[in-house]
């Protein structure tokens, strides 16, 4: 038996990077005042349609939508912030206090073409602050993740943001827009002029190079924005630049969500080849009302975590993993019994132990305690146990010491968890 195409086990050796990252994010969520939400993987599929898109990549192509036996349409989480944004209006947060920042991590499936850095289930570490309007929190949005980055070690990643208006700015865009696409349909492929009444600015999302070649001049939604709109972008500009942070504008990223207004970025890196990005965020005044909600601005970023993991192992060959501290070698029944009620006592005392079941041989235990890197062996025998003192071998310089065994946890204590 075989694991499913794009899906995959992450295995014991590549799970420390993974450690490591949630441990800087959820440090990081914490000091910046987020509260970890956990939602289901599966929901109906009406509520990822309302929320992405209908005409979207990920609601037409992608999604995994099956009927239950009952025959209701569920589909397995494509991304986090719908669900986020439905436990928000069923819970009536808004109502108790309208502003409410979250983070969850966990795995989103979608029926792609699986490749380096994309998978059928990936990870994805999501943030998402509802109730400001200010472009503070966008600014904050993205100065956060540049952090996490830093401490992570990575370089060679920069933001590229963009702002898509609000439905204030949006028509006049439209309108720009829609002329253009009419002048270059002959070289727009199929999708994309089955697109164009029904949800133009997804034609800026084709991946499909003659149409990107097609649309490079295409208007952007930059040109067209409102003056609360552009005072809002210039804003973060200037909020990031004070704070140090890098970033290019980037009239052409739109993003592949229907939902999006104002402020949208993502974090790219030049060493994933064409899966070059590592996180997406965006501002989505509008989902909390269409979702039946109050009228409520939120905003929010998902990081590719899969992809995070890939890049650092890049330049983070070696995270610690937890190494032995100490090798249980009890030769005979007797001493079998006494170095297993040792070694539950160790555990349980944090001190990592390890023993072997199997009836081996000093010589074979000796060898098994360097291949797990021990760093100390205790070795207890019928004439140890006879003399109520076992050995102590430090394995690093080969030194022994005699331990009672009256007092022997205690003592181990003090020399093994140095
Ligand atoms: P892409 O343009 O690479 O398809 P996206 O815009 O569809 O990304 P988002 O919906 O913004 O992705 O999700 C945020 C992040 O999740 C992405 O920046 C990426 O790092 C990661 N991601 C998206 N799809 C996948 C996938 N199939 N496998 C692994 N990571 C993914
Ligand atoms: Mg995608």
């Amino acid at each position: 038996m075989q694991t499913i195409r794009g899906f995959r086990d992450i295995l014991p050796e590549h799970i420390p990077l993974w450690q490591k990252v949630e441990k800087e994010a959820i440090f990081l969520f914490e000091s910046f005042g987020f509260k970890e939400i956990r939602i289901p993987v599966l929901e109906k599929t009406e509520l990822f349609a309302r929320s992405i898109g209908e005409v979207t990549d990920i609601v037409e192509k992608e999604m995994y939508t099956f009927a239950d036996r009952k025959g209701a349409k569920l589909t397995l989480r494509p991304e986090a912030t719908a669900s986020i944004v439905r436990s928000y209006i069923q819970h009536k947060m808004y109502a108790t206090d309208p502003v409410r920042k979250f983070f969850m991590i966990g795995p989103m499936f979608r029926r792609e073409r699986p490749q380096k850095g994309r998978y059928r289930q990936f990870y994805q570490i999501d943030a998402e602050v509802f109730g400001i309007e200010s472009a503070f929190i966008d600014s904050q949005l993205i100065f956060l993740l540049n952090e996490l980055f830093k401490r992570l070690g990575l370089t060679g990643l920069s933001a590229h943001i963009n702002s898509l208006g609000c439905p204030d700015c949006r028509p006049s865009f439209q309108k720009a827009l829609l002329n253009f696409i009419e002048s270059k349909k002959d070289k727009l492929c199929e999708n994309c002029i089955r697109r164009m009444d029904k949800n133009p600015l997804r034609i800026l999302d084709c991946k499909v190079t003659g149409c990107k070649e097609a649309l490079a001049d295409a208007p952007a939604t930059l040109d067209h924005l409102c003056n609360v709109c552009d005072d809002h972008f210039n804003t973060v500009k200037t909020t990031l630049e004070q704070q140090k942070v890098d970033f290019i504008v980037d009239k052409s990223l739109v993003r592949g969500l229907d939902y999006y207004t104002r402020t949208a970025w993502e974090i790219q890196t030049t060493s994933l080849g064409a899966q070059s990005a590592v996180a997406g965020g965006g501002r989505y005044d509008g989902l909390v009302k269409e979702l039946g909600g109050p009228q409520t601005p939120a905003i929010g970023f998902a990081i590719g975590f899969d992809r995070l993991v890939e890049v650092m192992e890049q330049v983070d060959k070696s995270p610690g993993t937890n190494p032995l501290n100490l090798f249980i070698i009890s030769l005979g029944d007797k001493a079998m019994k006494k170095g297993y009620h040792w070694s539950c006592e160790l555990n349980q005392l944090g001190v990592y132990t390890e023993m072997d079941y199997r009836g081996k041989s000093m010589k074979a235990l000796m060898k098994r305690a360097n291949k797990l890197g021990a760093q100390y062996v205790l070795i207890a025998g019928e004439n140890e146990l006879a003399e109520h003192a076992v050995i102590l071998r430090n394995m690093n310089t080969k030194e022994q010491v005699s331990l009672a065994v009256e007092t022997l946890v205690p003592e181990l204590i003090k020399i093994v968890k140095k």
